[in-house]
């Protein structure tokens, strides 16, 4: 889109905004439901565009994106009134005759920009959130995924109120040219190295951020545990997507010399989920680009291979991977791997997983296979992390009442459910006061010690 023409879909945006038409209720309930029957009728179309980007299966697809923003806006527009009725608050003793409340107020125009791993549950559920606070959208998918970034910029127009929600389509420099308009929120999903260049350009208008980063997540695993299962639960979270999942466990910590049967059925996990020639399962996604590719490729050669290794550059294929005997020097240890290549690091003790860990940047998630409640303490206070999973990874996104989001390098702010209204509306603070009686008196110069008394007295 020229940039021209850019700056006027924001000006309308913002006239229609401004005129006061995305704040009612119902428009807010008709925009959801339009989300939901454009995600019935067209999910088969969406699935097409995700299966065309990343080769994903379908079953999959409705699984972690179509059905899973879907039952987040069904979620929101059960809750929506409740949860936007303004809230009383105390009025300390001083003030009153008075009432405190909080009011939620739109934002005004909110800027979404998606990456391409999930691009319709990263576009649509942080979309849902601010069109169901009262805000008017632009919404910016990656250019990664361009069967979905289409599918999306057409559907979006015929289902949600095309004066209120537009679809910016391009890569960097559509996100730059929409990066110079002033904006009200820019909800960021992506990675930290873009998430700065989004930051920095927000600082420009002083406009808020929410930034939905990566980071290297691990998975820890302690002996004594059911090592088949905990495998069957990290490969499957590592693998879906062909890795490139923000939430997958990036590595494994084997503690006490689990690894070497933790080894063993990682690979038979992977077979008994993939087959013996993954490249021919329905089930087994590709990498976004030869780009993506050829860096994922270059950490094959680390460690020792435990199972997969195979990869072909023309049909962006990379076998489900496990690599042993890594060292925390390598670099598939020093950078988010965001691929189906999963690195084991053996240490010896818990203390030193939580060393290790902390050393690095905050992750947007870490978990551990554990039975022991002293484990579970530990690590919760001893180590920061967006979420928390034990025995399970990824899952606790699927929780509505969880915040989504990370911490430190792996984001700022948080959404879902109750939380994208906080995120997506402002806590307009209100204090209502009659005029007579007039107990502000006491307040007024001339001070006098019966003032100061009744003062003190009542704070
Ligand atoms: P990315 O940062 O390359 O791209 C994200 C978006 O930014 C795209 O829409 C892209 O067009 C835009 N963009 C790219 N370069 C830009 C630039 N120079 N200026 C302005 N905009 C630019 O991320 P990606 O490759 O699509 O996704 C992978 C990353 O996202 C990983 O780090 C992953 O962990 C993270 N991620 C986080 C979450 C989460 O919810 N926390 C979810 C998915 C992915």
């Amino acid at each position: 889109m020229a940039s021209a023409h850019l700056s006027d879909t924001v000006s309308r945006l913002r006239s229609h905004y401004d005129a006061g038409r995305t704040k009612p209720i119902p428009w807010r309930l008709a925009q959801l439901k339009g989300l939901d029957r454009m995600l019935k009728e067209a999910g088969d179309e969406l699935a097409a565009a995700l299966g065309e980007d990343l080769g994903k299966a379908a079953p999959e697809s409705f699984l972690a994106e179509i059905d899973f923003v879907a039952a987040e806006v069904r979620s929101m527009r059960k809750h929506l009134r409740s949860w936007l009725r303004p809230k009383r608050v105390h009025t300390p003793p001083h003030l009153q005759p008075a009432k405190s409340y909080l009011l939620r107020e739109p934002l005004g125009l909110v800027l979404v920009i998606g990456p391409f791993n999930y691009p319709v549950q990263l576009t649509l559920t942080p979309l849902a959130g601010a069109l169901a606070c009262g805000n008017a959208v632009v919404v910016k998918p990656s250019e990664s995924s361009p069967a979905t970034s289409a599918a999306l910029a057409r559907l979006l127009g015929a289902y949600l109120d095309p004066e209120a929600v537009a679809v910016v389509e391009g890569g960097a420099e559509a996100t730059s040219a929409l990066l110079g308009e002033r904006m009200d929120h820019i909800f960021f999903t992506g990675s930290a190295k873009v998430g700065r260049i989004v930051a920095k350009a927000a600082a420009e208008h002083l406009t808020p951020v929410t930034l939905e980063l990566g980071g290297k997540s691990p998975a820890i695993v302690e002996p004594g545990v059911d090592l088949a299962a905990a495998a069957r639960r990290i490969a499957w979270a590592k693998f879906m997507n062909a890795g490139q999942t923000c939430l997958a466990p990036d590595y494994v910590i084997a503690l006490d010399g689990v690894g070497p049967e933790l080894e063993r059925h990682l690979a038979e996990a992977v077979r008994e989920m993939y087959g013996h020639a993954p490249a021919e399962s329905e089930d087994y996604g590709r990498i976004v680009d030869e780009r993506s590719f050829d860096r994922l490729a270059a950490f094959l050669d680390e460690g020792r291979l435990v199972c997969g290794g195979g990869h072909n550059r023309e049909a962006r294929y990379i076998a489900p991977t496990v690599l042993a005997d890594v060292d925390a020097k390598d670099a598939v240890m020093a950078e988010e791997v965001f691929g189906p290549v999963l690195p084991i690091l053996s240490l010896e003790t818990l203390d030193e997983a939580i060393a290790h860990v902390n050393a690095g940047e905050k992750p947007l998630a870490l978990y551990a296979f554990t039975n022991a409640d002293t484990t579970k303490r530990k690590l919760l206070t001893r180590t920061s992390s967006g979420a928390v999973g034990f025995n399970v990874p990824t899952a606790h996104i699927d929780v509505p009442g969880l915040p989504f989001g990370g911490v430190g390098a792996s984001g700022l702010g948080a959404y879902h459910g109750k939380w994208s209204i906080e995120t997506f509306s402002h806590a307009k603070a209100v204090l209502e006061k009659p005029l007579a009686p007039d107990t502000m008196q006491v307040v007024y110069p001339p001070f006098t010690s019966v003032k100061e008394k009744i003062m003190r007295r009542l704070r």
